[in-house]
C-alpha cells in the first residue's frame, strides 16, 4: 500500500464511539445495555420538521444550493441571534450555514491556523478539539478547570497559557462534559485577554438552548469590542433533536467567513438542501423544544441525585446541556478501566473523564438524554455493581 499522510496520524479516535462500538456489541450477543455514553437527544426530531422535509423532498429540493446556505435560512438564523442572544450578524456575510458544527470547526482553525499557532482548550473539553486544532499543525494548551470551582474557567489558568504564539480561544458553554456555563463576567475577562493579546474567540454555543433553573446563557457575542475577532459556532443537533441531519451555522466576521466559504465551496459546495429546509422549520418549534428542555431537567434531577446516592460517586449539578461528570475517584482513578468493567459487567455505558483531557481523570460522564426508565435501571445497575 501507499504510504499515508502524517497528519491524520496523531489524531486520536472519538472514544465515545469505541465506547458505543463495544456497547452494540455486547447487545448483539442479547445483553440489555443502559446507554449513558452517547451525546445525543433519544428523542425524535419535531415532527413539522420532518413533515417539512417531505414535502420539500416530494417539491423537488434536491438541488445544490447557496454555497453559504439559502439567503432565507441565513435572515431566520440573523433574527434568531438578534432574538436570543441581542446581536445582529448580517445574513448575505456574515452567516454561513453548513453540515454541523464539526465541518465548521474544520473550515473556521483552516482559515486561521498556521502550523505551530496555540489554541487554548478547556481541560476537560470536548475532545475533538484537540484534534481539529493538531489537523493543522496547531498546539493545543490546556486550561485546566476543576470541580472545586465548579468546572468554572479562571483568568489565571488563562494567563497562564497565553504566550506569543496563542492564535486563538476555544470556549464551549455550557460545556460537554461538565455543562458548566460561563458567566458574563468571565467572558468580559476573555473577551479583554483575547484583545490585549490579539487572538480569536471560537465559541462553541451548539448547547446553549439546553440550561436549567431559568439561566439565561451569556454569548461572547454580545460583549462589546471583540465582535472583529469572534467566531460563534451552534447547531441544530441538539436543541432541535436533530443530530443526523447535519447542520450548523457560524457567526463570524466578514473576511473570516469568505476564507471559510472558500473552503466549503471546494469541498463540500454547499449545506445539505434538504437540512436546511428543515432547519427553517425548526426555528417553529418553540413548544417541542421548551418540552424537550424541560424532560431533560427532569432526568437531570434523577440522575445527579441517584449518582450522589451511590457509594463513592459525587457529581455536581450541571448548569447545561445533558451530560454529569460525576467523580469516581474514590472508586477507581483509571476511568477508562473503570468505564470498560461498567460496561462489561453490569452492562452500563459510560464516557472515561480522561477522554475530555488529563483533568477529567477521575471522572465518568454520564448523558442524560436517555429516558427515565432507563436512568432508573442504569442506576439500579450501578448500585448492585458498586455494593457488590
Ligand atoms: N460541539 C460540542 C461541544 C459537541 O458536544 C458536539 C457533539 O457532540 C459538537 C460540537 C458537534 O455537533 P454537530 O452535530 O453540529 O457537528
Amino acid at each position: 500500500m501507499p504510504q499515508l499522510s502524517r497528519r491524520v496520524k496523531s489524531i486520536k479516535p472519538f472514544m465515545v464511539m469505541t465506547v458505543l462500538e463495544r456497547a452494540l456489541a455486547l447487545e448483539r450477543q442479547g445483553i440489555d445495555v443502559v446507554h449513558f455514553e452517547i451525546g445525543e437527544p433519544d428523542f425524535d426530531t419535531p415532527q413539522l420538521v420532518r413533515e417539512t422535509a417531505c414535502q420539500q423532498i416530494r417539491a423537488g429540493a434536491t438541488h445544490y444550493t447557496h454555497s453559504r446556505g439559502m439567503p432565507e435560512l441565513r435572515e431566520r438564523i440573523a433574527a434568531f441571534n438578534r432574538d436570543t442572544r441581542g446581536v445582529t450578524f448580517d445574513p448575505v456575510s456574515e452567516i454561513l450555514v453548513s453540515g454541523g458544527t464539526s465541518p465548521l470547526f474544520l473550515m473556521a482553525l483552516g482559515a486561521i491556523l498556521n502550523p505551530g499557532d496555540e489554541v487554548l482548550v478547556c481541560d476537560p473539553g470536548y475532545p475533538c478539539y484537540e484534534n481539529f486544532v493538531e489537523f493543522f499543525q496547531g498546539r493545543v494548551v490546556r486550561v485546566p478547570v476543576y470541580e472545586d470551582h465548579r468546572f468554572d474557567v479562571t483568568p489565571e489558568a488563562i494567563q497562564a497559557g497565553i504566550t506569543d504564539k496563542t492564535r486563538a480561544i476555544l470556549l464551549n458553554s455550557p460545556s460537554n462534559p461538565t455543562g458548566q456555563i460561563n458567566s458574563e463576567e468571565i467572558l468580559r475577562i476573555i473577551a479583554d485577554l483575547a484583545t490585549d493579546h490579539d487572538f480569536w474567540i471560537i465559541s462553541d454555543e451548539i448547547y446553549a438552548g439546553i440550561a436549567y433553573d431559568n439561566i439565561k446563557v451569556p454569548s461572547i457575542t454580545a460583549i462589546g469590542g471583540v465582535r472583529d475577532r469572534t467566531v460563534l459556532l451552534d447547531g441544530f443537533s441538539k436543541f432541535y433533536a436533530m443530530t443526523g441531519w447535519r447542520l450548523g451555522y457560524t457567526c463570524a466576521p466578514t473576511p473570516l467567513v469568505d476564507d471559510m466559504v472558500k473552503i466549503q465551496q471546494n469541498f463540500f459546495i454547499c449545506p445539505p438542501s434538504i437540512s436546511q429546509h428543515a432547519g427553517l422549520a425548526a426555528f417553529e418549534c418553540g413548544v417541542d423544544t421548551s418540552a424537550m428542555v424541560a424532560e431533560y431537567a427532569r432526568r437531570r434531577a434523577l440522575i445527579v441525585r441517584g449518582l450522589n446516592e451511590l457509594p463513592g460517586v459525587h457529581c455536581l449539578t450541571p448548569a447545561g446541556a445533558f451530560y454529569a461528570f460525576a467523580n469516581v475517584r474514590e472508586i477507581s482513578t483509571n476511568s477508562l478501566s473503570l468505564s470498560r468493567d461498567l460496561l462489561e459487567k453490569a452492562h452500563v455505558a459510560t464516557t472515561p473523564g480522561v477522554v475530555f483531557g488529563p483533568h477529567g481523570e477521575g471522572y465518568l460522564r454520564f448523558s442524560f438524554a436517555t429516558s427515565l426508565d432507563h436512568i432508573h435501571e442504569g442506576l439500579a445497575r450501578l448500585r448492585k455493581y458498586l455494593t457488590r
